[in-house]
């Protein structure tokens, strides 16, 4: 069966009358990590997602896999090691969409990252994190940074590094490990609210669900639930009444995207800024984003928004590193915001909250996972699991887990080599289209045949992206059109520069409601560059 709103509805169906062992609350990268997990260890799985996969944070992220540099600064040697070593593994699960991309660290006078000092930490971040010897960090002369990046500031620059990490759509990656669950026996659905517990005596025994397409509700009970909620982890607990002792504490980031002509830089850049802080500029398809921010919020989480304030720091932080760009915030093509659901700790400010992960037990067996990375989603997903196991089915033969073994698309690769072979042999067939393959086949890894298979001749990049939407709709379980352009192809941020009110129209195929949001959604985006 595809996995589209048939499916969607089958899997309610089955969930209306059917008990299962495990409910994940959360269709962001923990709650699919932990489907994933549960499913392969032998569990009955539901995951239930209140909007669509990868609404909240999972599809707002800096979209990087990465060992976490900055974790060294706050001697979180355990994080580094861990986020470090598991970068890779995703890698070989998903090499097409975890891709490997050299970072530039430029290092200027009077900042606060020393030469020798980052020499020695990147020459540590390679050992915690296990990084074969062509791929470790290579220290630059001033003169062969500024060749690296002839768009940076010479004033100051006094060196350079450059240090492997890797790049993804987070999104993707969420809703690639959503579909190897349901492809081994989850029942998923997105649009799916859970509103309430169920307890039997004092232990929570099922949720109460509002399928938010019909308005309907219907109970489901399940041996184990598993809040992983994100930003809204704390109103599942509250809601469970057990918001006590530890709580998150939200922080907001926002990134800009430019045109790559209006910033071309060469590759991946980690710079400092004038107040210490780290920010990237990375380089994707047609564009160039930038980001993050990183500040207290107490808000409307399902879109944190961008202040005037939050585009005018970024857009002052690339100028004072690439001054000959000349940005201005009408160059803003796209941007996007998101919440960091960190574990709160008293007098830290949101820059120095650790971003380690946290597993909450409420008294009535309520487990809540927060914090974390996209990066390391998947032994957050096992130490929960772990958890559940050991409290609920410990009488049960379950396999243990094995999800490091599991590839995350339906056909895999071997490795990025056998990725790039796949691209170039698909260029050669599809020479017309040999511009937009790369970004298909960073998206959709060998589904990218298919897409193109179902294709007319006009060679008109709206034609491609109809494709990429009936693709989605028949195997991603896209339901709104928004779910298409934000978050299974991204079009929204990539892709704002062909998108015009006529493509919008056939997208939305008659409905006018939809593409009355998605004419707003769009609007949203070019804010600053009226
Ligand atoms: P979410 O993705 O927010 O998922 C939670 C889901 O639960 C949401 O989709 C929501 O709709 C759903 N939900 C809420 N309530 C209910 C309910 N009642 N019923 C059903 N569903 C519900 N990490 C990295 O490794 N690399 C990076 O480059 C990186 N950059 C980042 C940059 C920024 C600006 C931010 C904010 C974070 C970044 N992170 C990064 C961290 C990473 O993105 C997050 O740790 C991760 O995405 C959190 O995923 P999650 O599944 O826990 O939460």
């Amino acid at each position: 069966m595809n996995f589209d709103a048939t499916r969607r509805q089958h899997d309610i169906n089955f969930l209306k009358s059917n008990r299962v062992d495990l409910i994940v609350i959360g269709g962001g990268i923990t709650g699919a990590g932990i489907a994933l997990d549960a499913v392969m260890r032998g569990l009955q799985v539901a995951l239930l997602e209140r909007v669509d996969f990868a609404f909240g944070t999972s599809s707002r992220s800096t979209k990087l896999i990465h060992g976490g540099l900055r974790y060294l600064k706050q001697l979180e040697f355990g994080l580094v090691k861990e986020v470090g070593s598991e970068r890779a593994i995703v890698h070989k699960l998903a090499p097409h969409l975890v891709i490997p991309e050299k970072m530039l660290l430029p290092l200027y006078e009077g900042k606060q990252m020393g030469y020798w000092l980052t020499s020695l930490g990147l020459k540590l971040y390679d050992f915690l994190a296990n990084v074969r010897e062509s791929d470790q960090r290579r220290m630059l002369t001033r003169a062969q940074t500024l060749k690296a990046e002839p768009l940076l500031n010479p004033t100051g620059v006094k060196g350079g590094a450059i240090y492997a990490e890797y790049r993804t759509d987070d999104a993707r990656l969420t809703i690639e490990i959503i579909k190897t669950a349901a492809r081994h026996g989850a029942y998923i659905a997105n649009y799916a609210e859970v509103t309430d517990f169920i307890l039997e005596g004092d232990h929570v025994a099922g949720v109460h669900v509002k399928d938010m397409r019909t308005g309907a509700g219907f109970n489901l009970l399940g041996k184990a639930i598993i809040n992983a909620a994100g930003p809204w982890v704390d109103d599942l607990r509250e809601r469970n009444h057990s918001r006590q002792g530890k709580r998150l504490h939200l922080t907001k980031g926002v990134h800009i995207v430019f045109d790559r002509k209006r910033l071309p830089i060469q590759q991946s850049i980690y710079f400092e800024v004038g107040d210490g802080r780290m920010i990237f500029a990375i380089p994707r398809d047609r564009f160039t984003y930038v980001g993050t921010t990183d500040t207290g919020f107490e808000g409307q989480k399902d879109d944190p928004g961008i202040t005037p304030d939050d585009a005018i720091y970024l857009v002052n932080a690339v100028n004072s590193v690439f001054p000959s760009a000349e940005l201005t915030l009408g160059d803003i093509r796209s941007w996007w915001s998101g919440l960091r659901p960190l574990i709160h700790e008293e007098g830290k400010s949101a820059s120095e909250l650790s971003r380690k992960d946290e597993i909450f037990e409420s008294p009535s067996g309520l487990l809540s996972i927060a914090g974390g990375k996209l990066t390391g989603y998947r032994r957050m997903a096992e130490r929960v699991v772990d958890l559940a196991v050991e409290r609920h089915f410990s009488e049960r033969r379950l396999n243990a887990c094995n999800t490091r073994h599991v590839p995350i698309n339906k056909v895999s690769f071997q490795d990025y080599e056998d990725v790039r072979r796949f691209q170039a042999d698909l260029i050669q067939r599809n020479a017309g289209w040999a511009e937009e393959i790369p970004r298909l086949v960073a998206l959709y890894g060998s589904e990218a045949l298919n897409i193109l298979n179902g294709l007319p001749q006009d060679r008109q990049v709206s034609s491609l992206w109809l494709a990429e939407r009936e693709y989605c709709t028949r195997h991603e379980m896209v339901i709104d059109p928004e779910d298409f352009l934000i978050r299974r192809s991204g079009l929204l941020y990539f892709g704002c520069d062909l998108m015009d009110g006529e493509f919008l129209k056939r997208l939305a195929d008659g409905d006018e409601a939809s593409l009355a949001r998605m004419q707003d959604v769009l609007s949203r985006q070019r804010l600053f560059s009226l």
